[in-house]
């Protein structure tokens, strides 16, 4: 019912320095739900770093030491869905006073209400009610709230009420304490060499770091082989191209230079020439689309433009693609080329 998950406890949320302030700015609020100056508490980070974990892990830990307290945890994915069927059936009041009778409301992946701007109205409501009303509100995010985009500034200001706590890349040391935790919860032994060879070579995503020893545990009994460091090796290489495969800011430019047939320096430089500023508009546009630098960042990386110069070209490159064909050509091919 609060669509609680047991197995993502503070206990399975292995401590470091990337996660310290989080994790403890969570097991403050659980101890005092909505009676702390971390409201809403938001939690954010990339992708794999553990964000719905630890959403879960405070809300199970608010049902086990607060157990009259009513606890939801939504994805503000199926939030926008419930929202939207209410409107359809003429219901929206009951949707709205549904969720302002909940005492913790954990609403994960908060970036999904970006542009849409209904669900923001009525999330906006609801946050003022429970907030004024003592009760304990608990959002993710992949950003922080001043990188968040098509947000209204009033809900982004309340965001930025309480608390908002980072989760990093975990260092080594939380990488190999994850998977040794992974692997005796599971009841698997595995060599000391391989676990921290695994947790040398996946640094940025913990998710992957549990799916290349869930692949690696596999692959051995499956074959029959021994866990050997070879067998590790190409394990964690498919892990790692995928990664790359992320791409990076310089990669970007490097694919749409590539298309334009100029080179890196002239997509970079100060000229108004229409299809190198076109150019450099699409390798902004796919760097704020493909990578999790914030605007600042890529701008500085992409000819020491300032926010607002990338955050007019991702614009520039959204209208121009519904409304010229040539245009819209240009951002499937590069698509197609930086998916390879
Ligand atoms: P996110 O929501 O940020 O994408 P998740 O919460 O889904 O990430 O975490 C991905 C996986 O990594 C989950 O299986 C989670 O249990 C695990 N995980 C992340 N951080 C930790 C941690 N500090 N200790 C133990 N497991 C972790
Ligand atoms: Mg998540």
């Amino acid at each position: 019912e609060s669509q609680l998950n047991p197995n993502y406890s503070f206990e399975n949320f292995l401590e470091g320095d990337s996660n310290r302030l989080a994790r403890s700015a969570g097991l403050a609020v659980a101890a005092k739900p909505g009676g702390t100056s971390f409201n809403p508490l938001l939690i954010f980070g990339g992708v794999g770093l553990g964000k719905t974990h630890l959403a879960h892990a405070i809300g199970v830990d608010i049902k086990d030491k607060h157990p009259e307290k009513t606890v939801l945890y939504i994805s503000a994915e199926k939030f926008t869905q419930q929202y939207i069927d209410s409107v359809k059936k003429n219901n929206r009041n009951d949707f709205i006073h549904f969720y302002q009778i909940i005492d913790v409301l954990i609403i994960d992946d908060v970036q999904f209400l970006s542009g849409k701007s209904g669900t923001q109205d009525v999330f906006f409501h609801i946050f003022n009610h429970l907030h004024q009303n003592g009760k304990q509100v608990i959002l993710t995010s992949d950003k922080a709230p001043v990188d968040m985009q098509d947000i209204e500034q009033r809900l982004l200001s309340r965001f930025k009420w309480g608390l908002s706590a980072e989760l990093q890349n975990p260092d080594f040391e939380t990488r190999v304490s994850i998977l040794r935790n992974k692997l005796y919860r599971d009841g698997v032994e595995m060599p000391e060499d391989i676990i921290e060879y695994v947790a040398k070579n996946i640094k940025s995503n913990v998710r992957e770091l549990e799916g290349a020893i869930i692949s690696l545990i596999a692959q051995s009994s499956f074959n029959k082989k021994e866990i050997t460091i070879d067998l590790a090796k190409t394990i964690v290489e498919k892990f790692v191209k995928n990664t790359k495969r992320e791409v990076s800011i310089d990669y970007i430019q490097k694919i749409v230079s590539d298309y334009f047939q100029m080179d890196v320096d002239t997509l970079q430089s100060k000229t108004r020439k229409r299809h190198i500023v076109q150019a450099r508009q699409l390798a902004m546009f796919f760097a704020k689309k493909l990578t999790k630098a914030s605007l600042a960042s890529i701008g500085s990386q992409i000819g020491k433009r300032d926010h607002a110069t990338v955050l007019h070209a991702c614009k520039t490159v959204d209208n121009l693609s519904s409304t010229d064909k040539q245009f819209r050509k240009y951002v499937e091919d590069i698509t197609k080329k930086l998916s390879v």
